[in-house]
């Protein structure tokens, strides 16, 4: 490990050459230098990274000070933090150093990871103005860009775990808390439902039910019934907030499928698509992951969303059949395959019934099944390919 360690070092300290050639050290020296970041890192990468982070942003003015500051190293990574933190404080006034903190505490307390282009969205509208035409600037990250990275997927992320444990400790002086920030993110249990005004209370109560599990289920349902297929299942908007969502939905779909709009260039089109991919499909299911970061397509949507629906098992001894979503679709399906003449015998052995009718039949397939559903029995999940196979070829 420290062998990784010191090739990562000698990789880097290239890039310091320049600098180091002006403060007169040699190439000793600097072989020197590496390797005493190399023993201080004891088999740490992260250490490393940061002390040559911190050796790129100093400014010294000899070459002994360069020295110096190594065999100076905080051993600890809090200290580290700390004093990287310090530099970045220093320079700040009261208003800045606020937003810093601010930039910290998204960072560190979003439900997920948040895009770069998530993360600009989130801190423009943060301050609670709704007029805004430009994001806020990329260099406020390179401010803090000691202690935040961005992943390969453009989500935003300190350096390391340790770092949040760091800031929310008072020793870091920023001390930052979760409870504070549920105001500014506008958590569900924060200023949305301490709102005032009936009207809007109202509508948040009801976006709240659409995006439940009993809202998607009933949404799919109704959309399933009217429709007979699958592939077009767009619910129906029930409320204010579901609308404006739907509407959203549908501008970010009509600028994914264009090749060129007006006043805006090709490469900044392309980095829309490429950021917003997974914004048009998103699981209408508040409490699922995959609620703000969706999927490619409608179908894909779809498949994800049966997934969060109660299973209905046929009963039907012997029936092989995955679950229905449905009880309508149940029900169908058994009329159609387990309430023939030739299977009346077996019907009659499972519903120990001696005058039973087709109808009786189904009935209590359909009864049996919802006892199951209600009693929580949603196990049993097919792939969701299958599913929604099996349910286009029932509601045909
Ligand atoms: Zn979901
Ligand atoms: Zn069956």
């Amino acid at each position: 490990m420290r062998l990784a360690v010191r090739g990562y070092i000698s990789q880097r300290l290239p890039s310091l050459q320049e600098k180091f050639n002006q403060l007169h050290l040699n190439s000793g020296e600097v072989e020197d230098i590496g390797d005493e970041i190399t023993k201080k890192s004891d088999g740490m990468f992260l250490y490393a990274r940061l002390v040559l982070n911190y050796l790129e942003n100093k400014i010294f003015y000899k070459g002994s000070e360069v020295k110096l500051s190594v065999n100076e190293l905080p051993k600890e990574l809090s200290d580290f933090y700390r004093k990287i933190l310090t530099q970045i404080l220093v320079r700040l006034d009261a208003q800045s150093v606020h937003r810093v903190r601010s930039i910290f505490c998204w960072i560190a307390f979003a439900r997920r990871p948040l895009k770069k282009i998530e993360f600009l969205s989130a801190i423009s509208f943060s301050a609670g103005d709704p007029d805004i035409t430009h994001l806020v600037p990329t260099y406020i990250l390179d401010i803090c860009g000691a202690l935040i990275e961005e992943r390969r997927d453009n989500t935003l992320a300190f350096i390391h775990i340790s770092v949040k444990e760091f800031l929310q400790s008072s020793s870091s002086g920023l001390a930052i808390d979760k409870k504070e920030v549920i105001v500014e993110h506008a958590h569900q249990d924060g200023r949305l439902v301490s709102l005032q005004n009936p009207l809007l209370r109202k509508e948040l109560e009801l976006a709240l039910w659409t995006r439940s599990p009993k809202g998607l289920e009933s949404g799919l349902q109704t959309n399933r019934l009217s429709n007979h297929s699958i592939p077009s299942t767009s619910l129906p908007p029930q409320d204010g907030i579901s609308f404006m969502l739907a509407a959203y939905e549908e501008s970010v779909k009509f600028l994914l499928s264009q090749n060129d709009y007006p006043g805006v260039s090709t490469e900044e089109l392309e980095s829309f698509k490429s950021q917003f991919r997974g914004s048009a499909f998103t699981c209408r299911l508040s409490s699922c992951p995959r609620a703000t970061l969706g999927f490619e397509s409608e179908v894909l949507r779809v498949d994800h969303e049966m997934t969060h629906l109660p299973r209905l098992q046929c009963d039907f001894p012997g029936c092989q059949n995955p679950p229905f979503v449905s009880v309508q679709a149940l029900r169908n399906h058994v009329k159609k395959y387990h309430v023939a003449q030739p299977a009346r015998k077996s019907i009659r052995q499972v519903a120990d019934a001696s005058q039973i009718t087709f109808e009786n039949a189904a009935e209590q397939l359909v009864n049996r099944a919802n006892q199951i559903r209600n009693s929580g029995n949603t196990s049993q999940i097919d792939s969701p390919r299958l599913m929604s196979g099996s349910i286009e070829e029932r509601t045909r």
